[in-house]
């Protein structure tokens, strides 16, 4: 059973009931271009179940995700003549995420569009990374 959500804008998408520019679609994925693009051709990929975040996407469905993102990111690339492209991925409101049905972004990129990604910071104290990482860690074990 696919869970569903009756007031999320992507499950009335994966619905049939609201229109998109669909580009690719699959038992379990859909991508359609996104209606406010950083870039004409940027599309959205997502798994057609309501899953809020990435966290919550079951890992059987991350090579159907996998297969569609590769196969979007070089139709537009082709399409767009692009000379990069951009995967993105928010979660939570903190993170940008305005849409909670989990979805990435795919950004045909060039050289000359201006666009520069966030600022990059470094650890005020030298062992902060070291500590944090084996805390990262502690939890896959
Ligand atoms: P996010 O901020 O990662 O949740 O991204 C949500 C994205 O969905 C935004 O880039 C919106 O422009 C896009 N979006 C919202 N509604 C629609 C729609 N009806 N069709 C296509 N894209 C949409």
């Amino acid at each position: 059973m696919v869970p569903t959500d009756s007031e999320c804008i992507f499950c009335k998408i994966v619905a049939g009931d609201i229109p998109c520019a669909r580009v690719f679609e699959s038992d379990t994925c859909l991508a359609f271009l996104d209606i406010a693009p950083v870039n004409a051709g940027h599309a959205l990929v997502l798994p057609k179940g309501h899953y809020p975040t990435l966290m919550d996407i079951p890992v059987e469905l991350g090579g159907d995700l996998f297969q569609v993102l590769s196969q979007v990111g070089k139709a537009i690339m082709e399409v767009t003549g692009a000379d990069g492209l951009n995967l993105m991925q928010n979660n939570y409101e903190a993170a940008g995420q305005e849409v909670h049905h989990a979805h990435y972004h795919l950004i045909p990129r060039f050289a000359d569009d201006g666009l520069r990604l966030w600022p990059q910071t470094g650890y005020d104290d030298p062992d902060e990374m070291g500590r944090l990482a084996a805390k990262i860690a502690n939890l896959m074990e």
